[in-house]
């Protein structure tokens, strides 16, 4: 069933001569649990559609549904409150606190909650271990690799069990090793927790562990590939 209903969204930057259209009346739906990978050439609007998705900005016209919900028509602060609830987000550079140790950083989703310490801990100490970072929650992120920063950052968007998590080159940083760790373990949240994933990558080895993928062309959904076969593995 729908998570996600994307219906004929557009995006257009500037105005006049500088006018640029970065999404053209795009559609699609993402079911609950689904692993969605998108591809397409630079500047196809990739990066768009997962900032309008994740409401870090706001189309130009057109309706994002989250469970029925109506991006489109929520208040700023609603908007605030859905986003910290529902969405997780993911990023090339982890944009992780330098000054925080990794379980600080992955309890920075819950500050503002009003949750329980001893609940929290036993949160972080669940999720750390499906990320195999159980050893590094009292390191900084100077003392991390940048695949176990990834696995940091990771963590922080699972925290509050979101209802979609969006991910964009989450492996572009990463060595083959690292990149191939990290999508093994989002592979298993996917599995497990049924956690729905939206990742937006260049890499067809990062786009292997996605059931689907999306190809953009020109702000539109040019094809769809869906991978009959379950198993990526060889
Ligand atoms: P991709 O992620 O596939 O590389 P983007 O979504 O970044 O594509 O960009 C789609 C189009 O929109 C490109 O032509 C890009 O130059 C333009 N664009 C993206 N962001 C902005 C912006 N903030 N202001 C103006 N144009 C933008
Ligand atoms: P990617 O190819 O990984 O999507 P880009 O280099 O296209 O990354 O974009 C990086 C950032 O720069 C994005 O946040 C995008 O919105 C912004 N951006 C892209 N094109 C433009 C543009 N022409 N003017 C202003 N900002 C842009």
């Amino acid at each position: 069933d729908s998570l996600l209903v994307v219906n004929q969204i557009e995006k257009t930057y500037g105005k006049g001569e500088t006018r640029v259209q970065a999404l053209n009346q795009i559609s699609f739906t993402i079911d609950h649990g689904e692993f969605i990978g998108v591809m397409g050439p630079s500047g196809s609007g990739k990066s768009t559609l997962l900032n309008v998705l994740a409401t870090i900005d706001s189309p130009t016209s057109g309706d994002i549904c989250l469970e029925e919900e109506n991006l489109a028509k929520m208040n700023e602060e609603r908007l605030a409150d859905f986003r910290r609830t529902h969405l997780g987000f993911i990023f090339q550079d982890y944009f992780l606190l330098d000054s925080l140790t990794a379980k600080e950083n992955i309890l920075l989703p819950l500050a503002v909650a009003k949750e329980n310490a001893k609940e929290m801990n036993q949160k972080v100490d669940a999720i750390a271990t499906t990320f195999g970072i159980d050893s590094l929650l009292n390191q900084f992120p100077y003392q991390l690799s940048g695949g176990q920063k990834q696995r940091v950052a990771t963590c922080r968007a699972m925290i509050t069990n979101p209802k979609i998590i969006f991910a964009d080159e989450p492996t572009g940083a990463l060595d083959s090793k690292a990149a191939s760790d990290l999508l093994e373990s989002m592979s298993r949240l996917n599995e497990t927790h049924e956690t729905t994933i939206m990742m937006v990558t260049h890499d067809a080895f990062a786009a292997s562990f996605c059931r689907r993928i999306l190809f953009i062309n020109d702000g539109q959904v040019q094809k769809e590939l869906i991978r009959r076969n379950e198993s990526r593995k060889a």
